[in-house]
Formats: C-alpha cells, structure tokens, sequence
C-alpha cells in the first residue's frame, strides 16, 4: 500500500487533499495544530504537532513516505498578512517548518515532496495593472513581494529546488492563487474574499448592504479546491519540478466576484466601500507552463466553485446564529 503524508493536514486544503489520497487507496499521516474545524479526517493516523520542533519533524518522518505534501504555513487572508502585525510570526514560523521538514524528509531519504508555495511571491511592480498584471512563473525575479508572507513562499521556494540539486530529491513546488472551496476558514479574520463575500452576502438581509474593503475594481481569479488538489496531485507525480502556477484564468473584480455571491445567493444589496488591507491591484493566473509541463489545466468556472461553496457558508451562518439565538 502506497503511503503519504499530509502536513497542515487539519488546515483547508490540506484536509481536502487526504480525503482525496484516501480515495486512491493510500495509507495517510496527517500533521497539524489542530484536527479539522468542519469534519473528522480521513487520515488513518492523525498527530497533533508542532513542525516548528526539528524532533517533532523527525519522529513525523519514521518511515520512507511515497508521498509528503507540506502545507503547513502561518497563513491567512489579507485581514491577516498585509496588516503587518504577523510578519514576524509568519517569516520565523513558516521558514522553520520547511527547514525541518524538509531535513527530516532527507535524512529518512523520502524523496517526493511537494511544496505549496503562493501567488504571493511574484513582484509588486508587475500586478500594479488591475486588467494585465504578470504571473507568467519566469517574471518572479527581480522579486519584489508586497508582503513578508510572500518573501517567505519565496525563500522556501528555493529551499526545496536547492535540495533537490545538491541532494538529488524530487521535491515539487506549486505557486497556489487564491483556492477556496467548502470547509474553508470563513470568519474570525484569516479568511479570504470568496468566503468572507459569502458569509457577509448570508447574514445580509435582502435590500441591504456589506461592506468590502478598497474600492472593489482590484483583481484576481479564484480556484476551486478539488482542482487545487488535483493539480496538486499531478504535479506530485511529474517529472517537473516547477515552480509552476496552480490557478484559475478566469479573472474579475473583487465587485464582479461579490455581484456573483449575490446572483448565487439570490439576494440584491449594496456594497459601502470601507477602507482596508488590499494587496496588490491586479492578479490572475498564467496557465501556459502548467498545460505545457502536465498536459492539464484548471477550467472549472468560478460560478460552479460559488455555487459548491456559498450554500456551505450560509449553513454555517445559520448554525450559528441558531447557536447565538439559544445562547
Ligand atoms: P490553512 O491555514 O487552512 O492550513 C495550514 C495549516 O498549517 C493549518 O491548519 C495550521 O494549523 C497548520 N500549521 C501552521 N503552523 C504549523 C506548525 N508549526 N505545525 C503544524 N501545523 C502547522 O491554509 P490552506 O489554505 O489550507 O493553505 C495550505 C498551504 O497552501 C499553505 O502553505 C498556504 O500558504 C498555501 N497557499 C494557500 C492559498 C489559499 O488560497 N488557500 C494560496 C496560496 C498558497
């Protein structure tokens, strides 16, 4: 039986991804802080642990895995990485877990490891055009990130792609933009606009209004979560190394994405404009190299990744204010 490990195994797309290995018969470690928010995992072994711990790493690692996915990152929507209040936090934790992890990988000669690097790393100056910014993977240098988080996926980046020269592994590193999905973080400040856009749309009575922050004419695509894994899952098993983008082409405005919440929702409101942490003006992803290299690209529609995902959302909103209500 094949085995794989999955790091940040309780985190978003880290649970998606064991459900998945599950399906194709492997024998799955998950690692994390903490056990999934929104359902049991599927692992058959789950450890809580902290990766920031080279002794932890190296117990996690006791055996040769097929597969090690590391996902596990201090991580959050922009409410939580361009405020500049976590930057130390996220430099010194992120960093570490991949020092570990990785070492621990090598030492017990695991050779296929797959990194989770961010859309956050490609420079400022070349997403400053919300209708044409550059992500074609070749643009990431001079690098210029418009947050520490970013500068980290950078640095990490070329952390795997140096053991893999000097050490001879098989580690692959995707560039991940914007993945959302069910059983994503939705509310308390790490969540990202698609979900923070669905929970304001639900507890939002018809007729009235939400808040976004900026503008709304800023720009980026948005990936649904099982073709985040299965992207994920093919470059795993390739011969190509990356860097690569794993995203959807499908760009729009952050005030298109909120009108399609709306339509999905079935509710008509306004948006007051508020200011707020934004990131970068334009993103979008550049899926040239991923079809190149995999002979496969995302093409699932935003529309169909909103309508998986806003009805989960609204449930949640509903449980809770059940929960307030009885409180
Ligand atoms: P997430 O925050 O839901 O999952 C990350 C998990 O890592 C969390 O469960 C967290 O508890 C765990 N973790 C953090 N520090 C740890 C530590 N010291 N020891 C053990 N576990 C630790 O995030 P996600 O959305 O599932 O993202 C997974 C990966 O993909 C991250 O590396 C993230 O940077 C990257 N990424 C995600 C997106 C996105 O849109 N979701 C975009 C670009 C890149």
């Amino acid at each position: 039986m094949k085995t794989a490990l999955v790091c940040g195994g309780g985190g978003f797309i880290g649970h998606h991804l064991i459900k998945r290995l599950k399906r194709e018969g492997f024998w799955v470690r998950g690692v994390d802080l903490k056990f999934p928010q929104f359902s049991e995992t599927e692992a058959d072994d789950f450890l809580i642990a902290d990766l920031r711990d080279p002794g932890n790493c190296r117990a996690i690692v006791d055996r040769r895995f097929d597969e090690v996915y590391q996902l596990a990152a201090d991580m959050g929507g922009a409410g939580f990485i361009f405020t500049g209040e976590n930057d130390a936090d996220i430099m010194h934790n992120s960093a570490i877990v991949n020092l570990n992890m990785l070492d621990a990988c090598h030492k017990r000669h695991v050779s296929r490891v797959f990194y989770s690097s961010s859309a956050c790393m490609y420079p400022e100056h070349n997403q400053l055009d919300a209708k044409a910014p550059v992500t074609r993977e070749d643009s990431a240098y001079p690098a210029n990130p418009d947050s520490e988080y970013g500068w980290e996926k950078l640095f990490s980046e070329r952390l795997y792609l140096a053991y893999n020269r000097n050490f001879g592994m098989q580690c692959r590193v995707a560039r991940y933009h914007n993945i959302f999905g069910p059983e994503g973080t939705w509310t308390g400040g790490r969540e990202k606009a698609p979900a923070a856009l669905c929970r304001k749309v639900a507890e939002a009575e018809n007729g009235t209004s939400i808040e976004m922050w900026g503008d709304g004419e800023q720009t980026r695509s948005f990936l649904f979560v099982d073709e985040c894994v299965e992207g994920t899952i093919r470059l795993t098993r390739s011969d190509f190394q990356g860097p690569v983008n794993i995203g959807s082409e499908e760009m729009v405005t952050i005030n298109e994405l909120a009108y399609l919440v709306m339509d999905v929702a079935g509710k008509q409101l306004d948006i007051d404009h508020i200011p707020g942490p934004l990131g970068v003006r334009g993103r979008n992803s550049h899926n040239e190299l991923i079809k190149a290299k995999l002979g496969w690209a995302p093409n699932e529609s935003l529309r169909d990744g909103i309508e998986k995902t806003y009805p989960w959302i609204e449930a949640q909103v509903n449980k809770l204010r059940g929960r307030n209500q009885y409180a």
